[in-house]
């Protein structure tokens, strides 16, 4: 007999063991502005906690947050969902339109705002429908901004709370984080985690990256820093697992690739996360150039890491990993994975499947699925979309039950993704269903054509989209940032192609015959390669 009186709640509580039963003194590090051990931070969130509750805050309610990487986000990250309050973290790099659209949308009721947001803040502000009251979080010496409903800035308040709080037990399934997808089409939809969901998230990516490779990614000797931004996905949940450990965090602020690599040498950093586009932007920086980084262990997800990234972050000395996920996954799907088997191949087989998407973590299921809803074999060749089961995915998107239905309909997640999954559980993403290119009845993978353009030495970075083509239906077209001294035309990529058509791994159509030469690749509010505004660019110069 099961008897629930007896069960304890998975509350995110229960993640802050550091500090209190561990590792006292590990540090949490803001850029060059701050510094404190684990002890203060448990003080901390109980300090915030009673300046949020003096300031009115009830559980049900959402508080939001505008603010780079920081240790007051991370405070946040627990104070607000341990009050039973839901922690909305605001994409600040959304259009003014679109952060306004989604703060009311999540009926925030208190806002914290770093004081670099306060005009955009104020911009909008005449239209927020539920915001009440707002507290300044600033780096600086000026404690006050002319913020309405200003409650008072954040060091301020706390320095005023008592270091302890008594939080209350509540049901496992509250809401405790939300946010908004990208939304690269239409609005935003915002995706919402429960205690319940981030707690085995947290407790099963902890188990993943401390063991199941052959590198252990973190353990609590390493030192932590993120560079995913914490609204977007939590930094994929890995704050959360950082504390669990009690391991060394550093904060970075904005991302400054300078700073960034600053930061790296100075607090030894050894373990970070990232999209593909922001590694390159931290090895190109002048400061990394000729750094050996030591064996710094850096998760790449959000797109595909490609081989010629994963080369040359290893000829500076760090070691990469491929992982899986989506805003409405919580994240984490799928993880690189080196199994015996693998191990015993060569160099090169080894690269092969470090950088695929990974195998599932613990408690998630993924398969493959048709249009009709049918399961499709895990042969390696075979595509279809990858579609999920886990504990911790959106159960839907927020006030949009039509969307929600697509998302689950057969009872599964979808991803819109199309994937082909191998004998070994190994996830390859072949595309976005969307980015996939169709010409002469043919589908070709975009992700695959960037990988092999990316092993040439004359590209720093390239994206590639289909255009339409009155004959072809589509056709492949390439936008190439090439490298200092190296210049890249039509001719040069098929000579850099022709080998892989020889080899079978492309037919010959997907070659792009179409390619522009750029000093930059438009990217989404994340980083990531922009699709939708690539196909709008080269449909104006065509116009044009
Ligand atoms: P956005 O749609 O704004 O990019 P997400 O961060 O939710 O928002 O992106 C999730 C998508 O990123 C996935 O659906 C997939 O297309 C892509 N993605 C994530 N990880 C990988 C990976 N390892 N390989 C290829 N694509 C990936």
């Amino acid at each position: 007999p099961n008897d629930s009186a007896h069960s304890t709640p998975l509350l995110i509580k229960n993640l802050l063991l550091s500090g209190k039963r561990y590792e006292r003194s590990q540090e949490i590090v803001y850029r060059d502005i701050s510094r404190y051990d684990y002890a203060t931070f448990n003080q901390r969130i109980c300090r915030a906690a009673n300046a949020l509750s003096r300031a009115g805050v009830k559980p049900g309610q959402t508080v939001a947050v505008m603010d780079w990487d920081s240790h007051r986000y991370l405070e946040m990250m627990f104070a607000v969902p341990m009050l039973g309050a839901v922690l909305h973290t605001i994409n600040i790099r959304l259009s003014p339109e679109q952060i306004l659209y989604t703060m009311n949308h999540a009926e925030d009721i208190f806002v914290l705002v770093n004081s670099e947001f306060v005009p955009i803040y104020k911009a909008i502000e005449g239209q927020l429908t539920t915001v009440e009251k707002t507290i300044l979080l600033t780096d600086g010496d000026e404690k006050t901004a002319d913020l309405p409903g200003l409650v008072g800035e954040y060091e301020q308040l706390l320095a005023a709370e008592e270091p302890e709080y008594e939080f209350a037990e509540f049901d496992e399934n509250s809401v405790a984080t939300t946010f908004y997808t990208t939304g690269t089409t239409g609005n935003p939809k915002g995706v919402y985690f429960t205690h319940r969901q981030l707690v085995l998230h947290t407790m099963t990516q902890a188990g993943v990256l401390g063991g199941l490779d052959s590198v252990r990614m973190l353990g609590n000797r390493d030192v932590y820093m993120p560079i995913t931004p914490m609204f977007h996905v939590h930094a994929w949940g890995i704050p959360y697992t950082a504390t669990l450990l009690g391991v060394k965090q550093v904060y970075p602020g904005r991302y400054d690739p300078e700073l960034l690599v600053e930061l790296i040498k100075r607090e030894k950093v050894t373990f970070s996360h990232c999209v593909p586009t922001i590694l390159q932007m931290v090895l190109n920086t002048p400061s990394a150039k000729g750094h050996d980084f030591g064996g710094m262990k850096v998760i790449i997800g959000g797109s595909a890491l490609n081989r010629g990234l994963y080369e040359a972050a290893k000829s500076k000395g760090m070691h990469l990993s491929a992982a899986y996920g989506m805003s409405e996954t919580c994240p984490l799907i799928s993880n690189g994975y080196v199994n015996l088997e693998i191990e015993a191949g060569s160099e090169d087989e080894r690269a092969t499947y470090k950088i695929k998407a990974g195998v599932p973590v613990p408690l998630v299921e993924a398969r493959l699925m048709n249009a009709k809803g049918e399961f499709l074999p895990h042969d390696g060749k075979t595509q279809g979309e990858l579609v999920l089961r886990a504990p911790w995915l959106t159960q839907g998107y927020y006030r949009e039950p039509e969307k929600s239905d697509e998302l689950w309909a057969h009872g599964w997640m979808h991803t819109g993704d199309v994937a082909a999954i191998d004998s070994m559980g190994f996830i390859e993403i072949r595309d976005r269903i969307k980015d996939v290119i169709k010409t002469g009845g043919e589908w070709i993978s975009s992700l695959e054509l960037e990988d092999l353009i990316s092993t040439s030495p004359a590209v720093k970075e390239v994206a590639v989209v289909g255009v339409p083509d009155p004959q072809w239906d589509e056709r492949p077209f390439a936008l190439i940032v090439a490298c200092e001294g190296y210049e890249m035309d039509a001719k040069t990529l098929r000579d850099h192609l022709k080998p892989f058509v020889d080899e079978g791994r492309i037919n010959k159509w997907a070659i792009p015959t179409q390619i522009a030469s750029v000093t930059e690749i438009p990217k989404t509010s994340v980083g990531k390669l922009d699709k939708k505004r690539i196909r709008t660019e080269i449909a104006e110069w065509q116009e044009a």
